[in-house]
């Protein structure tokens, strides 16, 4: 039996409960037979002394003992072999008119002489004979205002006593049974009920990041260990999705670098192979430094992004104007807008200040502009507007481009994803501009959201808080 399992604990929690509560209501049931027990005999013993009292009025004090039965089985029932009755004078000296006792010769305590000069009942246990105790009622006879005898009547505790013993032998003698099987019964179901869980865990010690595609087991009755079940299957599958997107990322990263560095090396090598004029070396070292801006680049974006999953983007946040910081992207693009034969500019835009990083933002606002230029034919147009209602500044880049199929909306967002995929790599696109964008948006509590009309280029809106303090 494992210490530590949580059945034994129920068993342990549960056997100590059912001992406290058995000796708790053993003791009830003990208490209360005692006291029923010795409620029936004093008023037994009370109806047999009135009747003596009554025949000493009488001047018949002197029953014959088949007539003390009698009494005796009137009012207990049955005839106790150790009963006892007497007849004493105010001075505590036995009657002549009753000449011999019945039963137990007893004498008479100080207390009850004393109670009975005052015309009080005295019912007391006595000890001193015999080996069971005694339980003996004295009841003073008045006749004209003055005690004039003392009626004793008593009978032996022992059948009582008896029973009462027998009640605690019966109990001790269940008790153990009880506990046994109670306990035996808890742990067992326990057991059962825990078994499930067993299961959970030696499934739930098979899954590693290489065996992600398991599940637990799912018994589909909806109960607690069911539900719990459910929810780590659940959890697992977010796992999965994330270990599988790792992988890719991580894929997708790789031979992204891996492009330009077999580039650089093809260049290098071949350079090396025979002696070059200083121009051709120039031409080599010129291209070796594109492919290094182009991993730079790369690394520089995969930065950004590692830092803002793990939430330690570094953002020097202060107000920014947006309508000024759309003047400087457009008057940066403009001169690429003009290598592409594309026409660049602004629409109508309000003045909206939002708290964020300017250089993000900057850097955002060159991604969209970028790509609206890139996947634009020659002779297109770029727009970029700005509108602001209370809560949010709604930001705008519109093309006249090749736009993307609907059902890429979402994806286009993801790292390394490309829906263009030869025409973004021709223009030096790696797939990771849109997923920065979103991750900045994000950072800065707002969104981005893309929508591209079948035939009429794309539109993509950068959502960011309005500035509480404008
Ligand atoms: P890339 O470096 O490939 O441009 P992005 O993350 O910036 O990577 O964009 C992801 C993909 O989204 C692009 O490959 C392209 O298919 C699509 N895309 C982005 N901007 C536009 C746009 N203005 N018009 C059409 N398609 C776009």
């Amino acid at each position: 039996m494992h210490l530590k399992s949580i059945g034994t604990g129920l068993t342990i929690w549960y056997t100590t409960l059912l001992t406290l509560t058995f000796f708790i209501l053993g003791s009830i049931a003990y208490g209360l037979l005692a006291y029923s027990l010795s409620r029936d005999i004093d008023s037994a013993l009370k109806g047999v002394a009135e009747v003596m009292v009554q025949r000493t009025r009488t001047g018949d004090a002197a029953p014959v003992p088949g007539d003390v039965d009698e009494l005796f089985r009137r009012f207990f029932g049955f005839s106790p072999l150790d009963r006892y009755v007497d007849l004493f004078d105010p001075r505590g000296r036995r009657d002549p008119r009753l000449p011999h006792t019945y039963g137990n010769d007893l004498y008479i305590s100080p207390e009850a002489l004393e109670n009975a000069s005052q015309g009080l009942h005295t019912i007391e246990t006595m000890t001193t004979t015999g080996v069971y105790p005694v339980r003996v009622l004295t009841i003073p006879v008045i006749e004209a205002g003055r005690v004039a005898s003392l009626v004793r009547v008593g009978m032996s505790l022992e059948n009582m006593v008896k029973t009462r013993r027998r009640f605690l032998l019966i109990m001790a003698s269940v008790f153990p049974f009880g506990l046994l099987f109670a306990g035996g019964g808890g742990w067992l179901l326990a057991r059962r009920a825990l078994r499930p869980v067993d299961h959970m865990t030696r499934t739930a010690r098979r899954i590693s990041a290489e065996h992600i595609d398991e599940r637990l087991p799912v018994t589909g009755n909806g109960d607690e260990l069911d539900r719990l079940a459910k929810t780590l299957n659940d959890m697992l599958d977010r796992l999965d999705d994330a270990f599988y997107q790792m992988r890719q990322f991580s894929a997708d990263a790789s031979h992204e670098l891996q492009t330009p560095l077999t580039i650089l090396k093809g260049e290098i090598e071949v350079a090396l192979r025979s002696h070059r004029s200083p121009e051709e070396y120039k031409d080599v070292l010129k291209s070796g430094l594109e492919e290094i801006d182009r991993i730079n680049h790369l690394v520089e974006g995969l930065l950004l992004l590692a830092r803002a999953d793990a939430g330690v983007m570094r953002m020097d946040i202060q107000p920014v104007d947006l309508k000024m910081l759309i003047r400087d992207v457009c008057n940066q693009m403009m001169v690429i807008a003009d290598e592409h034969s594309i026409a660049l500019h602004s629409g109508p835009m309000e003045s909206v200040v939002v708290d964020g990083d300017r250089e993000h933002l900057r850097r955002t606002l060159l991604n969209l502009v970028d790509n609206a230029i890139k996947y634009t034919p020659a002779g297109g147009r770029v727009t970029l507007t700005l509108s602001a209602d209370d809560r949010w500044a709604s930001l705008s880049v519109t093309d006249t481009g090749i736009g993307f199929p609907a059902d890429e909306r979402q994806l286009i967002f993801d790292r390394f994803h490309r829906a263009t995929d030869t025409r973004s790599r021709d223009a030096g696109g790696v797939g990771l501009g849109l997923s920065i964008v979103r991750s900045i948006a994000k950072a800065h509590g707002g969104r981005i959201e893309a929508e591209s009309p079948p035939g009429h280029g794309s539109t993509f809106t950068l959502f960011l808080p309005v500035s509480a303090s404008t």
